[in-house]
C-alpha cells in the first residue's frame, strides 16, 4: 500500500516512511492511495474474533509491504493486552436502539490509548528493522501527552521529550505524565501557555538542521498511523448491532476530526454507516462549517471537555480531500486562503456531499452539565464530559430511530472529578491506575519560553 499527500505535491510513500514522517513533505496529509475494501461476507466474518484479532484483519491491507506486513497480530495482542476490560472496548446500552462504545479501559483512560498502544510497537518494530533512532516532541495540553508516553516509554529507539505549560494542566493529566519513570521519558514544564509549547514544538520542527541532526518525529493525530488503529473500533461496534446487514450511526465527541474520520475510512472500505454525527462544545467550529459551508477560525475558549478545545480540526483536511475528488492543489488553495484569511469556503456540490453523511452539533458547559446529570439520574451511568457532547448530539441529531446509533465514550469520568461532580453530586471513584499517580513522585524540568533553551536541554538528555 503505497500513501499520498492531500495537498498533491510530496511523494508517495510506503506505510513505514509515512509512519516515521507524520506530516508529508509539502505540508499536506497522507491518505492511502485506495480505499481497500471490505465485502458483506468480510464484514460478516469479522462478527466472532476478539479486538486484537480483528485489529489485525483491518489494518493489514494498510501495511502490505510494510515491516509489519507479518506481524501485525502479535503487535496488536500486545498493544491492548494493558487494556483492563477484557473486550477492550465493551458496548454499554443506553437506549432502546442506543449504544456507548467505550473506548476508556486502556492505562491513560481516554480513546487516544487505542492508536498509541499500537503505534509505539509500530515504530519500535520500524526502527529496529531500520537501526535506526527518533526524537519524539510535542506539546500537550491534555491526553494526548500521556498516552504518547505510556505508549513510548522504555522503547529503546525512541526518546520523547513532552512539553507541558507550567501550572495550566489539570493535577490528573500532569501526573498521568510526569509519574512515568522511565529513562527515555523527558517532561518538560514550560514557563508559559499552551501556545507557547506548540509555538515551540513548531519552531524545532521548522529548524531543518535540528529536525534532521534529532531525527525529530511527531506523534499527533495527523499521523495516519493513528487514524488508522481507530478504524477497527467502527468495525468492531456495528459487528455487535447488526451490520452489515443494518446501517448504523455513530455519534463522535470531536476536536481534531481524526477520530470522526477514522469512522469515515471504515464507510470507505464498505461499513455501511447511515450518519456521522459530530459533537462539538463552545469551540464549534465544526458545527458551524456544517450548517454554512464556511470554515472560520474563532478563538479558544477553555471549557470543562478540554480535548475539544481547538481552533482548527487538522484533520478534516482530509475529508476536504476526498470532497473535492482528491485534487490537491484545491486543498492547497483552500489551506492557503485560510492561513491568509482564518477562513475558506468549500463548493456548495462538495459541501453538499459531506451532508449526506455528515452533521454538526453542539453543546456548551451548562448543557453539558445538565446533560451528565439528566443521563445519571435516568440510568445511573456516568459520562465524562466529552462524551456527554457525543451522546447528546446523537440524540439531537434526529435519525431514524430504526437506525442503531453509536456514541463514542472517549474517556474515563475519574478523569475530569471536577465537572462530574459538579453534574452529578458524586464524585466518581478513580480506577486503580489513576489512584496510582497520586502516589508516585513527579519528574520534570522546568524550563523558561526560550527556544535555544530547549534545544540544549533536547541535545544534552537524548540517548544517542
Ligand atoms: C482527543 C479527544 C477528543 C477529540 O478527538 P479528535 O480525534 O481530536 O476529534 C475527544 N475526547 C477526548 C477525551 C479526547 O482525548
Amino acid at each position: 500500500m503505497r500513501y499520498v499527500s492531500t495537498r498533491g505535491r510530496a511523494p508517495a510513500l510506503g506505510f513505514d516512511d509515512v509512519l516515521l514522517a507524520g506530516l508529508a513533505a509539502d505540508g499536506g496529509l497522507y491518505v492511502p492511495e485506495t480505499w481497500p475494501q471490505f465485502s458483506a461476507a468480510d464484514f460478516a466474518s469479522f462478527a466472532g474474533l476478539d479486538y486484537p484479532r480483528l485489529a489485525a484483519k483491518v489494518m493489514a491491507p494498510f501495511v502490505k509491504g510494510s515491516v509489519l506486513e507479518h506481524k501485525l497480530e502479535d503487535l496488536t495482542r500486545r498493544a491492548y493486552a494493558n487494556f483492563t476490560h477484557t473486550a477492550v472496548a465493551p458496548m454499554v446500552q443506553t437506549g432502546a436502539n442506543e449504544w456507548l462504545l467505550e473506548l476508556f479501559h486502556g492505562p491513560t483512560l481516554a480513546f487516544k490509548d487505542f492508536a498509541l498502544q499500537c503505534v509505539g510497537l509500530m515504530f519500535d518494530e520500524v526502527l529496529k528493522a531500520r537501526g535506526a533512532r527518533i526524537t519524539i516532541v510535542g506539546a500537550t495540553s491534555g491526553d494526548t501527552g500521556s498516552a504518547a508516553i505510556e505508549a513510548t516509554k522504555n522503547k529503546d529507539a525512541i526518546d520523547i521529550f513532552i512539553l507541558h505549560p507550567a501550572g495550566r494542566t489539570s493535577d490528573v493529566q500532569r501526573r498521568q505524565m510526569t509519574t512515568v519513570d522511565a529513562k527515555n521519558v523527558h517532561n518538560i514544564a514550560v514557563e508559559g501557555t499552551f501556545d507557547d509549547c506548540q509555538n515551540m514544538v513548531k519552531a524545532l520542527f521548522a529548524d531543518t538542521k535540528f529536525r534532521g541532526e534529532l531525527r525529530l518525529s511527531a506523534v499527533n493525530s495527523i499521523n495516519w498511523a493513528r487514524i488508522m488503529a481507530q478504524i477497527v473500533y467502527y468495525v468492531w461496534a456495528a459487528a455487535h448491532v447488526g451490520a452489515p446487514q443494518r446501517k448504523v450511526a455513530f455519534a463522535v465527541p470531536t476536536g481534531n476530526f481524526g477520530n470522526v474520520f477514522a469512522g469515515y475510512a471504515a464507510s470507505r472500505m464498505g461499513l455501511p454507516v447511515a450518519r456521522f454525527i459530530v459533537g462539538s462544545n463552545a469551540n464549534d467550529i465544526l458545527t458551524r462549517y456544517f450548517e454554512t459551508g464556511a470554515m472560520t477560525a474563532a478563538g479558544v475558549v477553555p471549557t470543562l471537555s478540554p480535548s475539544m478545545d481547538i481552533q482548527i480540526s487538522s484533520n478534516f483536511e482530509r475529508l476536504l480531500f476526498e470532497a473535492v475528488s482528491r485534487d490537491g492543489a484545491a486543498v492547497t488553495r483552500h489551506m492557503d486562503q485560510f492561513k491568509q484569511s482564518g477562513s475558506y469556503t468549500v463548493e456548495p456540490k462538495a459541501h453538499a456531499a459531506m451532508l449526506t453523511l455528515f452533521s454538526g452539533h453542539r453543546l456548551d458547559d451548562a448543557g453539558t452539565l445538565k446533560f451528565i446529570g439528566e443521563v445519571h439520574k435516568a440510568s445511573g451511568y456516568v459520562l465524562d464530559p466529552h462524551s456527554a457532547v457525543g451522546l447528546y448530539a446523537g440524540r439531537e441529531a434526529g435519525l431514524d430511530s430504526a437506525i442503531p446509533r453509536i456514541a463514542l465514550a472517549t474517556a474515563h469520568p475519574a478523569k475530569f472529578p471536577d465537572a462530574v461532580e459538579k453534574a452529578t453530586g458524586t464524585r466518581p471513584s478513580a480506577p486503580q491506575a489513576l489512584a496510582e499517580v497520586f502516589h508516585r513522585s513527579e519528574r520534570f524540568t522546568t524550563l523558561p519560553n526560550d527556544l535555544d533553551q530547549l534545544r540544549r536541554l533536547i541535545r544534552d538528555r537524548v540517548s544517542h
